[in-house]
């Protein structure tokens, strides 16, 4: 990735600043960088770096969230942390239970502000949406006859 260079530098150096999403701007004037991203390897391949870089982020947040969730039922539901604690450590049951609750507490709303940013400074949802509504497409396309025909009334 780093040995390819950019063919113009100007244009790299705009897309660059974006993190290569050109989702946000408005289609006409997004088709001078979809003409760079086609004839420029080196661009090409950072946007993809860059998506799948948000991609990863969304779904670690998303983990996140529900692993702290699950903390939380699990917490709510089973208590054999209270013999661990009473027992091994000597802590009193009622404040250790209540350490893990506000932990898990938390933990869930960081990742939930987490998650958010991810989805609102990052190009995923467009980008996402973008796969998914290519997916259905293609989906539709290898329906049988028969189904199509009930879809289309
Ligand atoms: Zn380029």
């Amino acid at each position: 990735m780093a040995r390819t260079k950019c063919s113009d530098r100007v244009v790299g150096a705009i897309l660059a600043s974006w993190r290569y999403d050109i989702s946000g701007i408005y289609p006409e004037m997004r088709k001078d960088y979809e003409h760079h991203f086609a004839e420029c390897s080196h661009c090409r391949a950072r946007q993809k770096f860059h998506r799948s870089l948000d991609v990863t982020l969304a779904v670690l947040t998303s983990l996140a969230v529900f692993f702290f969730l699950f903390a939380l039922a699990v917490l709510k539901h089973i208590k054999p942390l209270e013999h661990v604690a009473f027992n091994i450590f000597g802590l009193d049951v009622y404040d250790t239970y209540h350490m893990l609750v506000s932990a898990g507490i938390a933990g869930l709303c960081f990742s939930v502000i987490a998650l958010a940013l991810v989805l609102t400074t990052t190009p995923v949802p467009t980008y996402l949406g973008g796969i998914a509504a290519e997916r259905a497409r293609l989906l539709e396309e290898h329906l049988p006859e028969a189904i199509k025909a009930l879809r289309s009334r």
